[in-house]
């Protein structure tokens, strides 16, 4: 059966000598996996369409047999220049492909995830990109694969949150109202409330990394995973290198 599919490439490795295993997220069947062989020898009739992050669209053979792919024809559909210019904006598109990659089941059906990812990457290739992008992107993961972040109220008393949180419990699904936290000194770094307060009211955050860590633990805690995000540490080093 030949499939045709928008798809964004998440990862690409070599396989053998002269062949790739490309990974993708297409809209209708999930993330798949591709085996391109002699992938160098086709790599100039597929132009950039599989290239790590482009968007493309991908005709493409399913067989019952083999969890690996073959592709009939790809052709580039936006391959996200800006993005790609910005240091900072091609690493926070690799720690959400990473996301994606490691997290989601293996073709399940994941249009909303594609439309979210290929929104972000929209955003990304534009400039200046809003700074607060990857925790925009997580708390919206977070709240797709039912592991909504409560900011809005406390998650002890319903009450509709009128400051800055008290405190923040994962465990309990988000943010303490100050009266129901009064009884502890508050697990969660007074910088971090200040900016949940503040995504909340949707005002400029002031220490993004601390907010994008917090929601990224959030998801694997409620995921139950392990798995490392390892584009993280890229984007951490982009940053401090930006910043100099
Ligand atoms: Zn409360």
């Amino acid at each position: 059966m030949l499939i045709k599919s928008p798809s964004i490439i998440l990862h690409r490795y070599p396989y053998s000598d002269s062949s790739w295993v490309v990974k993708a997220l297409t809209a209708s069947q999930g993330v798949v996996s591709f085996l391109v062989k002699g992938g160098k020898r086709h790599e100039f009739s597929f132009k950039n369409a599989l290239d790590p992050l482009s968007f493309s669209e991908i005709v493409f053979k399913k067989t019952s047999k083999s969890e690996l792919y073959f592709i009939k024809e790809a052709s580039l559909i936006k391959w996200f220049p800006e993005m790609r210019n910005n240091l900072e904006a091609l690493a926070i598109a690799q720690v959400m492909a990473e996301v994606i990659l490691r997290y989601t089941p293996q073709e399940a059906e994941l249009e909303k995830e594609f439309s979210l990812l290929l929104n972000a990457f929209e955003s990304l290739d534009s400039s200046p990109i809003s700074p607060s992008i990857l925790v925009q992107w997580l708390f919206e993961i977070n709240d797709l694969w039912g592991y909504t972040i409560a900011i809005q109220y406390c998650v002890k008393c319903g009450t509709t949150l009128k400051e800055a949180p008290g405190d923040f419990f994962p465990e309990l699904g988000g943010c303490l109202c100050k009266n129901c936290a009064s009884d502890s000194v508050p697990r969660a770094n007074p910088l971090f409330l200040k900016d949940l307060w503040l995504f909340n009211q949707n005002m400029p955050l002031e220490k993004i990394p601390l907010m994008e860590k917090a929601f990224l633990l959030y998801l694997q805690r409620h995921l139950g995973s392990s798995q490392e995000i390892h584009s993280v540490q890229w984007l951490k080093e982009v940053r401090k290198i930006c910043s100099q």
